[in-house]
């Protein structure tokens, strides 16, 4: 593949992972967000919340005529079957999903989940339509035995399917260790990361792989958002904590809000 693929102009993401929080009455911290969206400057970046599957279809109406999209957290691999309790792709879909987080560490760690598994979920939501945000980082054991990079590579080469492309994929790389624990990497340290990740997408998909975003999770929030958001191949943020207030997220996405 076309290692010399030249840099594009990507836009952001910024991504809200409301995990296992919200019921049907926290429709109004995404109205709140409208609000502040609609009065605030343009963002030159996308906004998009994943809350539980519970309430994608409720917050896709909410969302209506504003900028938020609207995600999912997990699906299944599988179209329809005998899989209680599971959600597939398609459903995710149908109730307004425009895109699915998969491979979250807390999935990994929860659930077992495998590289393949995951892999097999990104081919899911693009079957369905849907575009797939594959999360990816190593564990602070992984991390002090100084294997980041190394864990980084073997789970974007086992994670990520081979067909994927720009349009289709977002690569989240987030540190398990900073994730709700309110410390984050440096900025040498994300550009180090970011960086390999970025080469390991090049090598593997050429001009696919220099358009892909990659986002930053862990710990980000209105404080810390302008620092991390302006490092080299950053391209916006997965945020959970800080995005289940509307008030927190908007300061987040604040950092691509220009004056
Ligand atoms: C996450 O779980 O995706 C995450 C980034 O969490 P937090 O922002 O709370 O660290």
């Amino acid at each position: 593949m076309a290692a010399t693929a030249k840099a594009p102009r990507i836009k952001a993401l910024v991504a809200g992972n409301w995990k296992m929080n919200g019921l049907k009455a926290s429709k109004k911290e995404l109205a709140g967000l409208a609000r502040r969206l609609a009065k605030g400057g343009r963002p030159a970046c996308d906004v998009l919340v994943c809350p539980p599957a519970t309430l994608v279809s409720l917050l896709k109406d909410e969302a209506r005529g504003t900028r938020i999209a609207i995600g999912a957290q997990d699906c299944h691999a599988a179209a329809s079957g005998a899989h209680t309790g599971d959600i597939s792709a398609e459903m995710l879909k149908d109730a307004g999903a425009g895109f699915v987080i998969v491979g979250h560490s807390e999935r990994r760690a929860d659930h077992g989940e495998t590289d393949a598994q995951v892999r097999a979920k990104a081919e899911a939501a693009w079957r369905a339509g849907l575009v797939a945000i594959v999360c990816i980082g190593e564990t602070e054991a992984q991390r002090d035995a100084g294997e980041t990079l190394k864990v980084i590579r073997s789970q974007l080469s086992g994670s990520l399917p081979k067909a994927a492309t720009a349009k289709t994929t977002v690569i989240a790389y987030e540190p398990v260790w900073a994730i709700g624990t309110g410390r984050t990497p440096t900025s040498a340290d994300v550009a180090k990361v970011h960086a390999a990740i970025r080469a390991a997408l090049v090598k593997r998909y050429g001009a696919e792989g220099a358009a892909m975003r990659i986002l930053y999770g862990g710990s980000v929030k209105p404080s810390n958002a302008a620092e991390l958001m302006a490092v080299p191949n950053v391209n916006g943020a997965l945020v959970g904590g800080a995005s289940l207030k509307a008030e927190d997220f908007y300061g987040i996405i604040s950092a691509y809000i220009k004056g």
